[in-house]
């Protein structure tokens, strides 16, 4: 079962409240929050809905203890909705109307004529434990949470939040259970959904402290537990990044050094740099995948992990160096060779334009034949 259906089983299996006042308040937020009214012949009555199978006891403890004179309910129907069940929880119309008047959704304002509360009756949740237990009741009838609680095992990173909403179908039940939270030191805020109204809130501390405040005790250690191992998770994955790319650097390094040392050796030769960088290549080329601080602990005479970083990229430098020479050489022979090459063409032209040319100024040898 989903993480919000869990902690709402485990508050409708919890006591009922000690007191009256409480029992009208929880009452009162389940009528008005899975609750729907129909009037017939002049007579009303209550049918509320729920996925919940433990509310329907709940309710007939809330109604006993309201009316104790009254007889048990019975369960109106089941009804199948895909992967769920829906019970609807039918209230006779004998104890309706007095029901709606004790807890507070409707008003009498004179003999016999009586009118619907608007939003929640103040008088209904002044005590501190009645408005604990409103929220209760409006948590049973239409909260939910979008929190998935992932295995233990299951190492990928989270993405999901917290998010806990109540939805209400009338925009000042929605502003007054929004108060209400408020004062019980959860601020939440509050969005329209087509034509509901939503009050949610999306901070883990006080999705926990709600379900604390409705006493859904194991929902709160499953949460807090799912805190602790998705931090303990996002640490590991934090460090589990840093090492690899730590890794992966000193990799990149030392390919780039051994790709150095191995330029130098095949053009001026390993044995030109200083005794000190030439041990130094040795232990490099042999030790492909050691630290700094080993590299340094090897060396005839020991160096510091620093001085070995220093030496590494003089090394590194040296072939740069080295390979810039070579190109700047390679460029200058070809300009050489260009102008060369210049040059040639255009002594070949000119001798080509005077054996053209040389018909029409002929030799002077040749005019002596012409006398
Ligand atoms: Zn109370």
């Amino acid at each position: 079962m989903s993480f919000s259906f869990d902690a709402k089983f485990e508050v409708a299996k919890s006591s009922l409240p000690d007191k009256l006042c409480c029992a009208k308040a929880e009452l009162s937020a389940l009528f008005r929050t899975c609750g729907q009214l129909n009037l017939e012949k002049g007579s009303y009555s209550i049918e509320l809905v729920t996925e919940l199978p433990n509310l329907f006891p709940r309710i007939n403890g809330l109604i006993k203890l309201i009316k104790p004179e009254f007889d048990e309910l019975t369960l109106t129907k089941e009804e199948r909705q895909n992967h769920s069940i829906r019970y609807h929880i039918g209230i006779p119309v004998s104890i309706s109307k007095d029901l709606l008047l004790d807890c507070f959704v409707f008003r009498s304002f004179s003999e016999g004529e009586f009118e619907q509360i608007e939003g929640i009756s103040r008088q209904l949740v002044e005590n501190e434990c009645c408005a604990k237990s409103y929220i209760k009741g409006a948590f049973l009838g239409c909260a939910s949470a979008n929190i998935v609680i992932k295995d233990i095992n299951d190492l990928k990173k989270h993405t999901g939040g917290y998010h806990l909403e109540f939805v209400f179908n009338s925009q000042n039940l929605a502003n007054d259970f929004i108060h209400l939270l408020s004062s019980q030191g959860i601020p939440a805020k509050i969005m329209q959904r087509k034509k509901l109204w939503v009050d949610y809130i999306k901070e883990a501390e006080l999705v926990s402290d709600l379900l604390a405040l409705v006493g859904a005790n194991n929902a709160v250690l499953t949460l807090q537990n799912e805190f602790a191992v998705r931090e303990v998770r996002n640490q590991l994955n934090r460090q589990l990044n840093c090492l690899n790319s730590n890794i992966s650097k000193m990799v990149e390094a030392s390919i780039k050094q051994i790709d150095a040392i191995e330029y130098i050796s095949k053009t001026v030769g390993l044995e030109t740099l200083s005794p000190t960088l030439y041990e130094l290549c040795l232990l490099r080329l042999a030790n492909p995948e050691e630290t700094y601080e080993n590299l340094a602990k090897l060396m005839t005479e020991p160096l510091t992990k620093s001085g070995v970083n220093h030496r590494l990229r003089k090394i590194v430098k040296i072939a740069n160096d080295l390979k810039q020479n070579a190109e700047q050489d390679e460029k200058n022979d070809e300009q050489e060779n260009q102008q060369t090459k210049e040059i040639k063409e255009t002594e070949i032209k000119e001798e080509k334009t005077q054996e053209k040319r040389e018909p029409e100024f002929p030799v002077m040898e040749d005019f002596g034949n012409w006398k």
